[in-house]
């Protein structure tokens, strides 16, 4: 493995004429051999972000490493280490897979006897396919394709974007399943998506972009366990400076001389026993109320912390 992550980025920014910016003084490392997601809502800046890696957009300051080759002095380093499969299928209807794929190794100059093109088309199930029209081919076909196409140089890091925006659930696990076989055999892959359930049920790990800025980096299970917290919001009959510390209580927040927010985990403990013990401590409990969080909850609530 090597000792720089398979991307770095510093302050990255992106702000498009006219003024939107996209990008704002991101800051991240994905490690090699991740399988990494990069989550956000429509218009989060996650495709800006891949095609400033893929050389497809400037960036407007900030650096970006691709496996260790910063983007602006080592360009041609940096696009050969990625493989990008873009967010739109934009085809060639007048090529069959095969030639798609050959033509492609052409551009990347992979020299005929290195070329494993039906290697690759067998990998993303299209071997059957591989001479017939690309406007055959159904979407999740195409999908396919474009995978293979990101790959045929090999690259270390294969880069999807929004990979299942408008495949059916069947063609998704599917696609899930070649993803994930890529990575066992040692590809760093990154996805972006809005599907919460995508990242969560693919990636090791996942970062949160909202309005161009990141709210979140940590393993998909510390996300998740976040979501095993809940919230019970007390109010006291008397004032009191502070709670005691119990078993189980991740986070104590005052809200007011008599009102706390207790986030506590609910697997640890039951809101009855939360309240017992605080009625064992001394406090008088007058009034409750619950929320749960799923992981739903807590991508929004990371998500609203950043304001628009
Ligand atoms: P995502 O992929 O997360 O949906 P994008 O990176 O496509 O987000 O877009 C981020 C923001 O930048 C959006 O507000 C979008 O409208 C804007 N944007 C994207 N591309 C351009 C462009 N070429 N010119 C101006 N604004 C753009
Ligand atoms: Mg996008």
């Amino acid at each position: 493995m090597s000792d720089h992550p398979a991307i770095r980025l510093r302050d990255l920014t992106k702000v498009y004429a006219g003024g939107k910016r996209a990008l704002d003084r991101i800051t991240l490392d994905i490690p090699a051999g991740a399988l990494f997601g990069l989550l956000g809502p429509n218009g989060a800046g996650k495709s800006t972000l891949i095609n400033i890696l893929a050389g497809l957009v400037t960036k407007t300051s900030g650096t970006a490493e691709v496996w260790g080759f910063d983007i602006d002095q080592h360009p041609r380093n940096a696009k050969a280490s990625i493989g990008v499969v873009p967010q739109e299928l934009l085809f060639d209807a007048f090529f069959t897979p095969f030639e798609t794929l050959e033509l492609q190794a052409g551009l990347y100059g992979v020299p005929k006897h290195r070329r494993r093109t039906m290697a690759l088309l067998e990998a993303v199930h299209l071997a059957d396919k591989a001479h017939a029209y690309a406007r055959t081919l159904s979407g999740g076909m195409k999908r396919r394709l474009l995978i293979a196409k990101a790959m045929v140089h090999a690259p270390p890091i294969l880069i999807l974007d929004e990979p299942t925006a408008g495949v059916d659930i069947e063609l998704r696990q599917n696609l899930w399943t070649l993803v994930r076989g890529l990575h066992a055999r040692g590809t760093t892959i990154v996805l972006t998506t809005h599907y919460l359930e995508e990242a969560e049920e693919l990636c090791e790990r996942i970062a949160i972009v909202n309005h161009g800025r990141l709210v979140a980096n940590a393993p998909t299970r510390a996300l998740l366990a976040m979501a095993r917290e809940k919230r019970v919001d007390v109010t006291l009959a008397s004032d009191t400076p502070g709670l005691p510390a119990l078993d189980g209580i991740a986070r104590v927040e005052r809200l007011g001389p008599r009102h706390f927010a207790i986030t506590y985990d609910k697997q640890a403990l039951s809101a009855g026993a939360l309240l017992g013990r605080l009625t064992a401590a001394g406090h008088e409990v007058v009034d409750v109320t619950t929320r749960e969080a799923d992981l739903e909850d807590v991508f929004l609530d990371l998500v609203r912390r950043v304001p628009a």
